[in-house]
């Protein structure tokens, strides 16, 4: 099942470990929170696909867990997209 990664923006301190690890994947914005980077070049703190981001799914967990805040959530969702259960943090 598909995998889709978002960022709680109320968590987010701006400590921008999810971009040491992926620039390819996060990014900070103007207010220094996270989003995350989608291949069309648009970013977005709500949720994207694995599918969307020009970066490794084993790369997108690393980035999650080293978040200080677990600011960085990760789910499993069906192919409608809806949530099936969270993956991290578990
Ligand atoms: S590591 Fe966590 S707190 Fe730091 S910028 Fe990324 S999401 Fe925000």
């Amino acid at each position: 099942m598909p995998y889709t990664v978002k960022v709680d923006r109320a968590l987010c301190i701006g400590a921008a470990s999810c971009v040491a690890v992926s620039a390819n994947a996060f990014e900070l914005d103007s207010e220094g929170k996270a989003v995350i980077k989608k291949k069309d070049g648009t970013t977005t703190s709500d949720p994207v696909s694995f599918s969307e981001i020009n970066e490794s799914e084993q790369v997108i967990e690393h980035a999650a867990k080293s978040c200080p805040v677990n600011a960085i959530i990760i789910v499993e969702t069906d192919q409608q997209g809806n949530e099936i259960r969270q993956v991290y943090p578990s």
